[in-house]
Protein backbone atom coordinates (compact mmCIF):
# COMPACT_ATOMS: atom_id res chain seq x y z
CA UNK A 1 0.00 0.00 0.00
CA UNK A 2 1.28 3.36 -0.94
CA UNK A 3 2.30 5.57 2.51
CA UNK A 4 2.90 8.74 3.12
CA UNK A 5 6.83 8.80 1.54
CA UNK A 6 5.34 7.30 -1.80
CA UNK A 7 2.12 9.57 -2.10
CA UNK A 8 4.76 12.58 -1.54
CA UNK A 9 6.99 10.95 -4.43
CA UNK A 10 3.61 10.82 -6.60
CA UNK A 11 2.80 14.43 -5.59
CA UNK A 12 6.54 15.70 -6.35
CA UNK A 13 6.63 14.17 -9.25
CA UNK A 14 2.98 15.57 -10.83
CA UNK A 15 4.23 18.94 -10.04
CA UNK A 16 6.16 18.10 -12.74
CA UNK A 17 3.61 17.53 -15.79
CA UNK A 18 0.57 19.25 -13.63
CA UNK A 19 0.93 22.13 -11.69
CA UNK A 20 0.41 25.20 -13.69
CA UNK A 21 -0.38 23.46 -16.57
CA UNK A 22 -3.83 22.93 -17.84
CA UNK A 23 -5.38 19.69 -18.58
CA UNK A 24 -6.46 19.37 -21.99
CA UNK A 25 -9.05 16.15 -21.85
CA UNK A 26 -9.86 13.82 -19.64
CA UNK A 27 -10.69 10.22 -20.32
CA UNK A 28 -12.25 8.01 -17.49
CA UNK A 29 -12.52 4.43 -18.26
CA UNK A 30 -14.06 3.19 -15.29
CA UNK A 31 -16.31 5.26 -12.42
CA UNK A 32 -16.76 2.45 -9.38
CA UNK A 33 -14.05 3.54 -7.42
CA UNK A 34 -14.15 3.33 -4.11
CA UNK A 35 -15.88 6.58 -3.76
CA UNK A 36 -17.66 6.86 -7.64
CA UNK A 37 -16.51 9.72 -10.00
CA UNK A 38 -19.11 12.07 -10.31
CA UNK A 39 -20.40 11.88 -13.88
CA UNK A 40 -20.01 15.66 -14.64
CA UNK A 41 -15.84 15.05 -13.29
CA UNK A 42 -14.70 15.67 -17.39
CA UNK A 43 -16.77 18.79 -17.90
CA UNK A 44 -15.49 20.81 -14.63
CA UNK A 45 -11.71 19.86 -14.96
CA UNK A 46 -11.10 19.36 -18.70
CA UNK A 47 -9.65 23.04 -20.23
CA UNK A 48 -8.89 24.07 -16.05
CA UNK A 49 -5.50 24.98 -15.29
CA UNK A 50 -4.14 22.56 -12.10
CA UNK A 51 -3.15 25.87 -9.68
CA UNK A 52 -1.90 23.41 -6.65
CA UNK A 53 -1.03 20.25 -5.97
CA UNK A 54 -1.27 19.62 -2.08
CA UNK A 55 -1.03 16.93 -0.36
CA UNK A 56 -2.92 15.75 3.52
CA UNK A 57 -1.73 12.60 4.89
CA UNK A 58 -2.12 10.28 2.14
CA UNK A 59 -3.99 12.39 -0.25
CA UNK A 60 -3.22 14.21 -2.80
CA UNK A 61 -5.38 17.53 -3.65
CA UNK A 62 -5.57 19.39 -7.21
CA UNK A 63 -6.79 22.73 -6.82
CA UNK A 64 -7.89 24.28 -10.12
CA UNK A 65 -8.53 27.65 -11.73
CA UNK A 66 -12.35 27.42 -11.12
CA UNK A 67 -12.08 26.69 -7.64
CA UNK A 68 -12.80 23.23 -7.76
CA UNK A 69 -10.90 20.54 -5.74
CA UNK A 70 -9.78 17.14 -7.01
CA UNK A 71 -9.67 14.60 -4.12
CA UNK A 72 -7.25 12.05 -4.76
CA UNK A 73 -6.26 8.41 -3.17
CA UNK A 74 -4.70 6.12 -4.25
CA UNK A 75 -5.88 3.32 -2.01
CA UNK A 76 -4.13 0.05 -1.54
CA UNK A 77 -2.87 -1.05 -4.89
CA UNK A 78 -2.86 2.49 -6.78
CA UNK A 79 0.01 3.55 -9.25
CA UNK A 80 0.84 6.69 -11.39
CA UNK A 81 2.68 6.49 -14.31
CA UNK A 82 3.90 9.82 -16.23
CA UNK A 83 3.89 10.16 -19.85
CA UNK A 84 6.34 13.29 -21.08
CA UNK A 85 5.06 14.80 -24.01
CA UNK A 86 7.93 12.51 -26.19
CA UNK A 87 6.83 9.79 -24.84
CA UNK A 88 3.94 7.28 -26.02
CA UNK A 89 0.70 6.15 -24.13
CA UNK A 90 0.87 2.57 -23.69
CA UNK A 91 -2.65 1.73 -21.98
CA UNK A 92 -2.35 -0.87 -19.46
CA UNK A 93 -5.20 -3.16 -17.24
CA UNK A 94 -6.55 -0.93 -14.60
CA UNK A 95 -5.79 2.22 -16.03
CA UNK A 96 -9.07 4.21 -14.81
CA UNK A 97 -8.10 7.86 -15.39
CA UNK A 98 -5.77 9.44 -17.49
CA UNK A 99 -4.80 12.98 -17.98
CA UNK A 100 -3.93 14.28 -20.98
CA UNK A 101 -2.55 18.31 -20.55
CA UNK A 102 -2.22 20.66 -23.28
CA UNK A 103 1.42 20.92 -23.59
CA UNK A 104 1.52 16.42 -24.41
CA UNK A 105 2.20 15.04 -21.22
CA UNK A 106 -0.01 12.39 -19.96
CA UNK A 107 -0.88 11.18 -16.40
CA UNK A 108 -2.18 7.34 -15.92
CA UNK A 109 -4.08 6.02 -12.48
CA UNK A 110 -3.82 2.71 -12.51
CA UNK A 111 -5.53 0.49 -9.35
CA UNK A 112 -6.27 -3.01 -9.97
CA UNK A 113 -8.32 -3.57 -6.52
CA UNK A 114 -10.48 0.15 -6.89
CA UNK A 115 -9.59 0.71 -2.93
CA UNK A 116 -8.66 4.11 -4.53
CA UNK A 117 -10.99 7.12 -4.89
CA UNK A 118 -11.10 10.58 -6.93
CA UNK A 119 -13.44 12.93 -6.30
CA UNK A 120 -14.78 16.48 -6.65
CA UNK A 121 -15.20 19.36 -3.98
CA UNK A 122 -14.51 23.04 -4.00
CA UNK A 123 -11.11 24.47 -3.88
CA UNK A 124 -12.06 27.03 -0.66
CA UNK A 125 -13.47 23.92 1.78
CA UNK A 126 -11.35 20.92 0.53
CA UNK A 127 -10.69 20.74 4.51
CA UNK A 128 -13.49 20.56 5.77
CA UNK A 129 -14.33 17.26 4.04
CA UNK A 130 -14.92 14.11 5.53
CA UNK A 131 -11.26 12.73 5.58
CA UNK A 132 -9.61 15.76 6.52
CA UNK A 133 -11.52 17.26 9.30
CA UNK A 134 -10.18 15.65 12.12
CA UNK A 135 -6.90 14.76 10.52
CA UNK A 136 -4.02 14.93 13.27
CA UNK A 137 -1.19 17.05 12.13
CA UNK A 138 1.19 16.60 8.88
CA UNK A 139 3.92 14.51 10.96
CA UNK A 140 6.75 16.46 8.43
CA UNK A 141 5.49 20.10 9.76
CA UNK A 142 5.92 22.10 12.58
CA UNK A 143 2.87 21.27 14.77
CA UNK A 144 3.96 17.97 14.92
CA UNK A 145 6.43 17.51 18.12
CA UNK A 146 6.99 15.75 21.07
CA UNK A 147 4.58 17.59 23.11
CA UNK A 148 1.93 17.23 20.43
CA UNK A 149 2.53 14.02 20.44
CA UNK A 150 1.98 13.13 24.08
CA UNK A 151 -0.63 15.28 24.33
CA UNK A 152 -2.42 12.90 22.09
CA UNK A 153 -1.34 10.06 23.63
CA UNK A 154 -1.52 10.88 27.41
CA UNK A 155 -5.18 9.62 28.04
CA UNK A 156 -4.74 6.80 25.36
CA UNK A 157 -4.45 3.10 26.67
CA UNK A 158 -4.27 1.18 23.13
CA UNK A 159 -0.91 -0.02 22.04
CA UNK A 160 1.64 2.74 20.96
CA UNK A 161 1.24 1.11 17.38
CA UNK A 162 -2.07 1.61 16.89
CA UNK A 163 -2.14 5.14 18.18
CA UNK A 164 0.70 6.20 15.76
CA UNK A 165 -2.16 4.33 12.91
CA UNK A 166 -4.92 6.51 13.92
CA UNK A 167 -5.17 9.39 11.95
CA UNK A 168 -6.49 11.24 14.28
CA UNK A 169 -2.98 10.99 16.29
CA UNK A 170 -0.65 11.95 13.32
CA UNK A 171 -1.72 12.16 10.19
CA UNK A 172 -0.35 9.82 6.95
CA UNK A 173 1.89 7.11 9.54
CA UNK A 174 1.27 3.69 7.87
CA UNK A 175 2.27 0.21 9.15
CA UNK A 176 5.73 0.23 8.12
CA UNK A 177 7.05 3.76 9.28
CA UNK A 178 5.16 3.21 12.33
CA UNK A 179 7.46 0.07 13.17
CA UNK A 180 10.33 1.60 11.99
CA UNK A 181 10.18 4.66 14.28
CA UNK A 182 9.08 2.57 17.34
CA UNK A 183 12.44 0.86 16.37
CA UNK A 184 14.83 3.33 16.47
CA UNK A 185 12.98 4.72 19.67
CA UNK A 186 13.31 1.27 21.47
CA UNK A 187 9.50 1.53 22.76
CA UNK A 188 7.98 -1.84 21.97
CA UNK A 189 5.18 -2.13 20.03
CA UNK A 190 2.45 -3.21 22.83
CA UNK A 191 3.34 -0.83 25.30
CA UNK A 192 0.48 1.25 26.37
CA UNK A 193 0.32 5.02 24.68
CA UNK A 194 0.08 6.66 27.81
CA UNK A 195 3.05 5.11 29.23
CA UNK A 196 5.41 6.48 26.66
CA UNK A 197 7.12 9.19 28.79
CA UNK A 198 7.41 12.76 27.31
CA UNK A 199 11.16 12.39 26.43
CA UNK A 200 10.27 9.17 24.54
CA UNK A 201 7.74 11.00 22.60
CA UNK A 202 10.58 13.75 21.57
CA UNK A 203 12.50 10.55 20.19
CA UNK A 204 9.50 9.41 19.11
CA UNK A 205 8.70 12.37 17.26
CA UNK A 206 11.65 12.80 15.50
CA UNK A 207 12.22 9.31 14.59
CA UNK A 208 9.01 9.37 12.86
CA UNK A 209 9.86 12.19 10.67
CA UNK A 210 13.45 10.62 9.90
CA UNK A 211 12.22 7.89 8.54
CA UNK A 212 9.58 9.56 6.60
CA UNK A 213 11.99 12.27 5.51
CA UNK A 214 14.65 9.39 4.12
CA UNK A 215 12.17 7.17 2.33
CA UNK A 216 11.20 10.37 0.35
CA UNK A 217 14.72 11.30 -0.10
CA UNK A 218 14.85 7.54 -1.41
CA UNK A 219 11.90 8.14 -3.68
CA UNK A 220 13.49 11.12 -5.09
CA UNK A 221 16.53 9.59 -5.69
CA UNK A 222 14.83 6.50 -7.34
CA UNK A 223 12.52 9.17 -9.51
CA UNK A 224 15.95 10.65 -11.12
CA UNK A 225 17.39 6.98 -11.56
CA UNK A 226 14.55 5.91 -13.39
CA UNK A 227 14.29 2.88 -10.81
CA UNK A 228 10.91 2.98 -9.66
CA UNK A 229 10.29 -0.67 -9.70
CA UNK A 230 7.42 -1.47 -12.66
CA UNK A 231 7.89 2.02 -14.16
CA UNK A 232 5.11 3.78 -11.96
CA UNK A 233 5.64 6.60 -9.48
CA UNK A 234 4.12 4.77 -6.16
CA UNK A 235 5.99 2.23 -5.01
CA UNK A 236 9.91 2.33 -4.71
CA UNK A 237 12.67 0.08 -2.75
CA UNK A 238 13.49 0.89 0.52
CA UNK A 239 15.90 -0.56 3.20
CA UNK A 240 13.87 -1.29 6.27
CA UNK A 241 15.62 -2.06 9.52
CA UNK A 242 13.04 -4.18 10.95
CA UNK A 243 9.53 -4.15 8.90
CA UNK A 244 9.59 -7.58 7.09
CA UNK A 245 12.51 -8.87 8.81
CA UNK A 246 11.25 -11.70 11.10
CA UNK A 247 14.30 -13.88 12.16
CA UNK A 248 16.79 -11.28 11.03
CA UNK A 249 19.58 -9.63 13.00
CA UNK A 250 18.70 -5.82 13.63
CA UNK A 251 21.90 -2.99 13.64
CA UNK A 252 21.95 -2.48 17.23
CA UNK A 253 21.85 -6.05 18.52
CA UNK A 254 24.04 -9.33 17.05
CA UNK A 255 21.37 -11.93 17.65
CA UNK A 256 17.94 -13.35 15.71
CA UNK A 257 16.04 -10.81 17.43
CA UNK A 258 13.40 -9.37 14.99
CA UNK A 259 9.84 -10.81 15.76
CA UNK A 260 6.51 -10.11 14.44
CA UNK A 261 3.43 -9.74 16.21
CA UNK A 262 0.53 -9.03 14.70
CA UNK A 263 -2.11 -6.14 16.69
CA UNK A 264 -5.18 -5.14 14.80
CA UNK A 265 -4.42 -7.78 12.29
CA UNK A 266 -1.42 -5.88 11.05
CA UNK A 267 1.69 -7.13 11.37
CA UNK A 268 4.35 -5.35 13.84
CA UNK A 269 7.62 -6.20 13.66
CA UNK A 270 10.02 -4.98 16.39
CA UNK A 271 13.71 -5.82 18.16
CA UNK A 272 13.09 -8.27 21.17
CA UNK A 273 16.05 -7.30 22.75
CA UNK A 274 15.86 -3.65 22.89
CA UNK A 275 12.33 -2.38 22.39
CA UNK A 276 10.35 -2.42 26.03
ZN1 LIG B 1 17.91 -6.22 17.76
Amino acid sequence: MPELPEVETVRRGLISVMEREVVKEITVNRRDLRVAIPDDFEDHISGQKIAKLLRRGKYIALLTGNDKAVIWHLGMSGSVRIYKSHEKYAAEKHDHVIFTMEQGAKIAFNDPRRFGMMYLTTAAHWEAEKPFCAMGPEPLGNGFNGSALADKLKSKTIAIKNALLDQKVVAGVGNIYACEALYRTGIHPSRSSKEVTPDECDHLSRAIKDVLNEAIQSGGSSLRDHKMTDGSLAYFQHHFDVYDRAGDTCTKCQTACVERLVQSGRSSFFCSNTQR
